[in-house]
């Protein structure tokens, strides 16, 4: 099969590649679309992404739509044909934390796309792509490839606003207007939090976000950012989601939250200590949480999505083919143009 791999930074070659063999309790997909993730990008600029480094040549890709190619004997909840998106973190099933509904926190997980395993666990930039059949959740009609390859950051995102304890009639700040702050920007808005404010530091995301999905737009670099916040909000957020990876903006979130209310933390920060504001959280009883990937929440976000709740198209930044991977992680890269750079395979 044709594919994608990754060799280093900045190193990504299209080649000939054995296909997965289908085995017990898999099912076979044949990819039609990938999207790239920040987590891709990484990997692609640096050649690690947090702890894990590309040791050997591996297929990226863990967003995406397509559809069902042969399964496994005794499979029965999908069907050849069908058109499906997947949860890339195949969990174990059988520890506690799989038990009990927590299966994003399950030690063993499996993550497609990813060099967290040794080998490294290959992806969806490739003709086809093996997973296990629960991983698979069907698409309808109304939600095309482009959405399809959405429904994964926007489980991201509806996974975090439910860490936060609900957000209906909320005053919800997101930091950071990429694709997870928008995502949770929308879903925020979706579920009812009023008012839906993002700040961002790049001018042409800013302008993107006032277009669509929130309320206000900040610079959070700008001299009077925290005299707005506090114009608009009194004593601060109800609920701040941290969803720019960067440890200034956190630093933000700490002085802009309300006495009692929630810090989500998403975005993925560099692996250092980073000071926290222990007093003030202990006097303000101030919440600060983490959010890991998803719950069990991809049908709910394509339901979401098939029901016009969710929008997700504003999203799109545009499509390569799969000889263009290299130039499509180019423009994926590049903040000031892209938010969702997708492979057409
Ligand atoms: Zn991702
Ligand atoms: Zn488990």
């Amino acid at each position: 099969m044709k594919a994608a791999l990754l060799y280093g930074a900045r190193d990504i070659r299209v080649e000939q590649y054995r296909r997965p063999e289908l085995q017990t309790g898999m099912v076979l997909l044949r990819c039609r679309r990938v999207g790239i993730c920040g987590s891709d990008l990484h990997y692609y600029n640096d050649g690690h992404c947090g702890t894990q480094t590309v040791e050997s040549p591996f297929i990226l890709g863990h967003e995406f739509a397509a559809e069902v190619a042969s399964v496994a004997d005794g499979v029965d909840s999908v069907k050849v044909g069908q058109r499906v998106t997947a949860n890339p973190a195949r969990a174990c099933g059988f520890c506690d934390y799989c038990k009990a509904g927590r299966g994003n926190l399950c030690r063993k997980t499996i993550m497609l796309g990813s060099a967290s395993t040794k080998p490294p666990t290959n992806g969806a930039m490739a003709e086809y792509v093996l997973v296990r059949a629960d991983q698979c959740h069907v698409l309808p009609d109304e939600i095309d490839d482009t959405l399809g390859t959405m429904i994964e950051p926007l489980a991201v995102a509806l996974h975090a606003v439910k860490r936060s304890g609900g957000v209906s009639g909320k005053r919800v700040l997101v930091l950071g207007a990429g694709t997870i702050g928008r995502l949770v920007a929308i879903t925020a808005r979706a579920f009812g939090a009023v008012p839906v404010a993002i700040t961002e530091i790049v001018p042409a995301r800013r302008a993107k976000a006032a277009e669509g999905g929130v309320d206000l737009v900040f610079d959070p670099d700008a001299n009077d950012f925290f005299d707005k916040a506090r114009e608009l909000t009194g004593d601060g957020f109800d609920v701040i989601f941290e969803a720019s990876a960067s440890i200034r903006a956190l630093r933000q979130a700490f002085e802009v939250i309300r006495p009692g209310g929630t810090i989500v933390q998403i975005g993925t920060v560099p692996n250092e200590d980073i000071p926290i504001p222990a007093l003030r959280l202990m006097n303000r009883e101030f919440n600060y949480i983490g959010s890991q990937r998803y719950g069990n929440v991809f049908d709910e976000a394509i339901r979401l999505v098939a029901s016009g709740r969710v929008d997700l198209r504003p999203l799109y930044s545009g499509e390569f083919a799969t000889d263009e991977s290299a130039k499509a992680f180019e423009v994926a890269g590049d903040k000031a143009r892209s938010l969702k750079v997708q492979i057409q395979l």
